[in-house]
Parts: structure tokens; sequence; C-alpha cells
């Protein structure tokens, strides 16, 4: 069994079944599209992206992170070879395959365009990951 508490960088893929507008914080209220959104990021502390996977997609009262504030499932999670620093590579990488993404999400610390990519179905989701050479996990995994 692979060890998913190890460090690294993760993507979340999350499911929108409807449109939706979504208050993010100092973002503001954020549009959604019908479709798949991938977030990009990384976990180097300790409990590595177990935890802080889990943090992201258990019901939450306090929000941190941009991610936080979306109450919408994750629909699959996509993790790196251990200790991996690769999340502003993969969200550039992300970004030139994707059909959007919101701007300003995730990116408040970097000089990234957006950590949140959005992608019209799960063959273009799907084309993305394998462009990345990644495996696809459940989210129940993580918790
Ligand atoms: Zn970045």
């Amino acid at each position: 069994m692979e060890d998913l508490s190890r460090k690294g960088t993760y993507i979340i893929v999350l499911h929108f079944d409807r449109a939706r507008t979504i208050d993010v914080g100092k973002l503001g209220p954020v549009q959604f599209r019908k479709g798949y959104y991938a977030y990009v990021g990384s976990a180097f502390g300790p409990g590595g992206m177990k935890s802080r996977i889990r943090h992201h997609i258990l019901p939450k009262k306090r929000c941190h992170w941009h991610l936080d504030y979306l109450d919408t499932a994750a629909k699959e999670i996509w993790v790196s070879e251990p200790g991996a620093r690769l999340e502003h590579e993969w969200a550039l990488s992300l970004g030139r395959t994707s059909s959007g993404r919101i701007p300003g999400f995730g990116s408040s610390d970097c000089a990234c365009d957006s950590h949140l990519l959005y992608f019209k179905n799960p063959k273009e989701m799907d084309k993305a990951r394998k462009s990345l050479s990644l495996k696809k996990h459940q989210p129940d995994r993580f918790l």
C-alpha cells in the first residue's frame, strides 16, 4: 500500500454538477461552471499530504485556504512522487490544456495566474492527468 502521509504535491479534483457562485474570502464572489476543477497544492508540513488533503475534503468551520471555501465534493486525488515540489510547474502545465481557470485562486503567494483550473468533462480531466503521468486515488483513502 502506498504511503499517502508523505510530503509532496497533490491535485484535488472537484466536480460541480451545476453552475454556482461561491464567496471565496478575499477573492469575493466567484462563478464556477458546471464541470471539473483541479486544485494544485503541496504539503511539506507534519502529516504530509494525507493530513492536508483530509483537511481540504472534510467539512470545515474555519477557512484558511481559498479551497476551504468550496463545499463541493472531491472526486479524485492525484499525488506526486515523495518530496516533489511541483505545484507551480503543474499549475502552469495544466493551465495550458485547461478550458479555463479561476484567476488568483490559490496563488496569492506565488507568480502563477491560478492554482484552480477548469476542465469541461471527465475526458479532458483524464487527459490532463495522463499528461502529468499521475495515478488517481479515491478521496476516502485520505480520511
Ligand atoms: Zn504557483
